[in-house]
This record gives structure tokens, C-alpha cells and sequence, in this order.
């Protein structure tokens, strides 16, 4: 791309950070000063009486976080797996070290996958998966259900999820200490079941991380 091309496309596509929406010079990270400056340390802990045993979150699920996985999942900025990618490794690396035989992620049903273009979770896997030398592989299916009318509480969700998912490639996790991504983890109903699903196809034990934590789910984790 010559200058003034990238010029003309920055004036028609501006640079913004991926959190906060501020303008960025073409040049610039797309994550700006003041966010990289304000990303927390990992926020981590360990579940009882759910089927995976630890878990790690890259950021708070508030304020500017939210609007920018609004635009990564709704608004076809997949691109922000990219910007997401170096913190969600991060917070693995730190809190959950690397000693996993395969990195796997929740993914969306066929149909929004084939909408969307794109499968959120996947993306994250991938980047996470490149940064830290682990071994990817899509092993969860999800069946699809009716959309909900309604907002759902920890209980609608768990019996929401019962069955949501099924491995179809049970020989690629038997024996595997598994690492399980997906984007946000609220009440963690989700990631539970495909944990459980993912043991019950024989994995030796599942772990979790994900992009970002609402903070309810974290007061929870203990
Ligand atoms: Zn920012």
C-alpha cells in the first residue's frame, strides 16, 4: 500500500483502539496508551463442584470491554482477535502455566457461524494456541436451540446449556489435559457443560480461559 493509499484509508477506515474507541494515529497499537495501561492483572481461581478445575480471565466483562466484544462478535471486527490474542495469552501463561496436550474452544452453532463468518471462540483459540506453542483442535459441536426471549438466571441457564454440546472427535482429547477457550465467562454454566462433555469423552481434566469475566462470576468462584 503506497502512503497516499494508506492515507485515503485511514481517512475512510480510522484507526481505532479495540477498547475504547478512541482515534489512533495509522501507526499507532490498536490498543492505546491508556487502555494497555489499564488492563489488570489476571483475574484467576478455582471452581468447586463444576467440571473444570481452574480458570483465568484477561479482563473485567465492564464499561468499554463490553462495547468492544459487542463490535468483535456483532459488528464483524474480527480482527480484534488479533489485539486480544497477546492479553488472553498472557493470563494463561501466567496464572495456568502451558502443560496442556490440547487447547480447544466453545463454539457457536453451524448455522450463526456460517451468518457471522466467523467463530469468535475459534479465533481467540487460534491466537492463544500460536502464542504459546499449544496444540489447537476444535473438538466441541453445538446443537442448535431456540433463540431466548428473555434475560436467564444461573439455574434457566445451567438447564439452558444441559446437552448443548457433544465431541465429535473423542479420540483427540482421551488422556489430554485440556485447556478449554471461550469469550466471556459469566455464570461459567457454559464452559461447566463442555467441560463435562469433554471428560466425559475421556479427557483427563479440563482448565479455562477466557477473553473476559463479568464480575458476578468472579465473586462466585470461590
Ligand atoms: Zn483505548
Amino acid at each position: 500500500m503506497s502512503r497516499t493509499e494508506a492515507a485515503l484509508r485511514g481517512l475512510i477506515f480510522p484507526r481505532k483502539c479495540v477498547l475504547c474507541h478512541c482515534l489512533l494515529e495509522p501507526q499507532e497499537p490498536r490498543l492505546c496508551p491508556r487502555c494497555a495501561a489499564a488492563v489488570p492483572e489476571p483475574i484467576s481461581g478455582a471452581r468447586r463442584g463444576s467440571y473444570y478445575q481452574r480458570w483465568v480471565s484477561a479482563l473485567w466483562y465492564v464499561d468499554a470491554v463490553r462495547s468492544s466484544f459487542g463490535r468483535y462478535k456483532f459488528g464483524g471486527c474480527s480482527f480484534y482477535a488479533r489485539e486480544y490474542g497477546p492479553l488472553l495469552a498472557k493470563a494463561i501463561e501466567t496464572r495456568l502455566g502451558t502443560d496442556y496436550g490440547l487447547l480447544t474452544f466453545v463454539p457457536i452453532n453451524g448455522l450463526r457461524r456460517r451468518r457471522r463468518g466467523y467463530d469468535q471462540g475459534q479465533l481467540l483459540a487460534e491466537q492463544a494456541a500460536a502464542r504459546l506453542g499449544l496444540q489447537l483442535c476444535s473438538t466441541l459441536k453445538k446443537r442448535r436451540r431456540k433463540p431466548q426471549s428473555k434475560a436467564l438466571n444461573a439455574a434457566e441457564r445451567r438447564k439452558n446449556v444441559q446437552n448443548a454440546f457433544w465431541v465429535w472427535n473423542p479420540a483427540a482429547v482421551q488422556g489430554k489435559r485440556v485447556l478449554l477457550i471461550d469469550d466471556v465467562l459469566t455464570t461459567g454454566a457454559t464452559v461447566s457443560e463442555a467441560a463435562r462433555v469433554l471428560l466425559a469423552a475421556g479427557a483427563k481434566s479440563v482448565d479455562v480461559a477466557t477473553l473476559a469475566v463479568t464480575p458476578m462470576a468472579e465473586r462466585r468462584a470461590d
